[in-house]
């Protein structure tokens, strides 16, 4: 193997984080909350004159609790033995809190081991992790409650105009208080994509149980084959509930922290298909981890959100259903690196030409956006 006899006891000699936010092109919402920004929480990881990037998107505070509680068990760690420094940082947060931000901070932190330690060794990360394919479906993700009819239209054509097979709208506008405007968006979505295009919905947990089920029997002749949150994702007898009484998948998990939230949304009988986001629970090892629970209760994974944070592990997990290609992330993490992926045709392919993540920071670039 290339480079290995370099990389024997490499001790991780720094980590930086610094925070970056960008705002939005348009006023975006979904069903329970808005935002005009997004904050990207950057985490460089060096060890033998090579460096690794990693990132989460969480608020600014992250990158505190990377600085002052995982940034010194990381460094000295061994750059190769990441399944030991990912249980020494979880050791780290246990009376700031794994649970929320902790898990945020140690994925960026995970994720820019994983990718350091591929560019040590000079593979592709999905090479080192194990590839089970060599492209991820993803499905095209935003239709927010903000656009009017032109803009999503011109949002999801833009998606099915590459070759995208599936798209995802937004609906359970101001907490499910506008139920006849999201059956219209609902409609107007078929009607642009057309028949052969999959339709998805996200409630973001707007609605309450018999609602959701309501909603979703007056869109019967819609199609809807993906029902995400249509509760709160914490309500796992009502995610059951809905997920019983309608033919749409009902799924979630893209709250998920640990092993343990995972199992539980399997065992209730929740999901159709766990979401899982590796940059809010712990990064690519939690994220395998978290496949295999899910494997083990037969269910596919879906990657939530931040496509190029996900593309190798999702390249290397036998259950993956497909990658989340978020306009908001797609937009920024083409803003900020160079060998971003192209969807057309409905996958991407992570690079099998270049070492770690394949992903270059545009430093200068972004330096802009810094606030911290
Ligand atoms: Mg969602």
């Amino acid at each position: 193997m290339p480079g290995v006899t370099a990389c024997v006891d490499t001790p991780v000699d720094e980590v930086r984080v610094t925070a970056y936010t960008v705002p939005t092109g348009s006023p975006e919402a979904d069903g329970t909350i808005a935002w005009d920004s997004t904050t990207l929480v950057l985490v460089e990881a060096s060890a033998g004159g090579v460096t690794g990037t990693g990132w989460t998107y969480a608020a600014k505070a992250a990158a505190t609790l990377v600085e002052e509680l995982l940034a010194p068990v990381v460094t000295g760690s061994d750059a190769l033995d990441i399944s030991g420094t990912s249980q020494a940082m979880i050791r780290a947060l246990r009376n700031a809190g794994r649970a929320g931000m902790g898990s945020y901070a140690v994925g960026a932190v995970d994720v820019a081991l994983w990718d350091l330690k591929a560019r040590l060794l000079e593979l592709p990360l999905h090479r080192l992790l194990g590839a089970a394919r060599a492209s991820v479906p993803v499905y095209g993700s935003g239709g927010f409650t903000t656009y009017d009819d032109e803009q999503l239209a011109g949002q999801l054509g833009g998606w099915v105009e590459q070759g995208i097979p599936r798209v995802k709208i937004k609906i359970g506008e101001s907490w499910g208080t506008n139920t006849q405007r999201d059956l219209h968006r609902m409609r107007q979505a078929r009607l642009v994509v057309g028949e052969d295009v999959e339709l998805f919905v996200d409630a973001n947990g707007g609605y309450r149980a018999k609602q959701a089920i309501r909603v979703m029997q007056e869109a019967d002749e819609l199609d809807v084959r993906w029902f995400e949150e249509p509760v709160s994702s914490d309500d796992l007898e009502g995610l059951r509930e809905v997920r019983q009484a309608v033919s749409a998948d009902v799924t979630a998990g893209e709250y998920g922290n640990d092993l343990y939230y995972f199992r539980r949304m399997c065992q209730a009988g929740a999901v159709d298909c766990l979401q899982v986001d590796l940059s809010r629970c712990g990064g690519i090892t939690e994220w395998l981890r978290a496949a295999a629970v899910a494997a083990s209760f037969g269910l596919e994974v879906s990657a939530h959100c931040g496509p190029h944070l996900h593309v190798h592990a999702a390249a290397a997990t036998p259950n993956l259903r497909h990658v989340e290609w978020f306009h908001d992330h797609v937009r920024i993490e083409s803003m900020f690196f160079d060998g971003t992926l192209d969807p057309s045709g409905g996958s991407i392919s992570p690079d099998s030409s270049s070492p770690g993540t394949g992903l270059t920071l545009r430093r200068q670039d972004v330096e802009r956006y810094r606030v911290r």
